[in-house]
């Protein structure tokens, strides 16, 4: 398989450093909950809290299926929920990419309707706006892209290259 670099680690790192900046500016020393969705915001997540000077925050896990092939069908299902209170709580969900916009937006609606935050905002480290299908945008955002398939730095190909130190386009298979 041959990829090409699309983002290097050393330019993720700095974004990364940015984005966890205007998080502390946004909840200050607040106990906020920092909420990752698995697998693909893992690596993003883990790397954005330990940037963070916040140190009241806590962090939690859900985890979605959207029943796609290659195409998203825009049903989604969450298959692991939180599992703690954060009523009246500020929340800062964090992904590793919006695309169509259906996964945050059925999250967000999920969050919101059944776990009473005081306030629900979304980091994203890409941005694909041209590829949108709902109207969402994310709070914070990390790098906007072209309407392309990317890998790495959590991203899957296939559930394999999550573990790949910066972000790649896949050439040749
Ligand atoms: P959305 O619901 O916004 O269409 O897509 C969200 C999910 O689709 C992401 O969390 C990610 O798992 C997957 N996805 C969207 N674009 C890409 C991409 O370019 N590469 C990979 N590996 N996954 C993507």
């Amino acid at each position: 398989m041959k990829l090409k670099t699309y983002i290097t680690a050393e330019k993720i790192q700095e974004k990364v450093a940015e984005l966890a900046a205007r998080i502390d500016e946004y909840l200050g020393d607040s106990e906020a909950v920092m909420i990752a969705n698995l697998k693909g915001s893992v690596i993003f997540f883990s790397d954005l809290i330990r940037q963070m000077k916040n140190m009241n925050i806590t962090a939690d896990f859900l985890s979605t299926e959207s029943y796609a092939g290659t195409e998203h069908t825009g049903i989604v299902k969450i298959t692991r929920d939180l599992s703690m209170d954060i009523t009246g709580k500020k929340v800062v969900l964090v992904e590793d990419i919006l695309d169509t916009g259906l996964t945050l937006e059925h999250i967000m609606r999920y969050i919101r309707d059944i776990h009473n935050p005081e306030d629900v905002k979304i980091c994203v480290l890409l941005d694909k706006p041209s590829n949108r299908r709902v109207e969402l945008a994310a709070d914070f955002v990390g790098f906007t892209i072209e309407n392309e398939f990317v890998v790495g730095y959590g991203l899957d190909y296939y559930e394999k290259l999550r573990n790949l130190p910066y972000i790649a386009l896949v050439e040749e298979q």
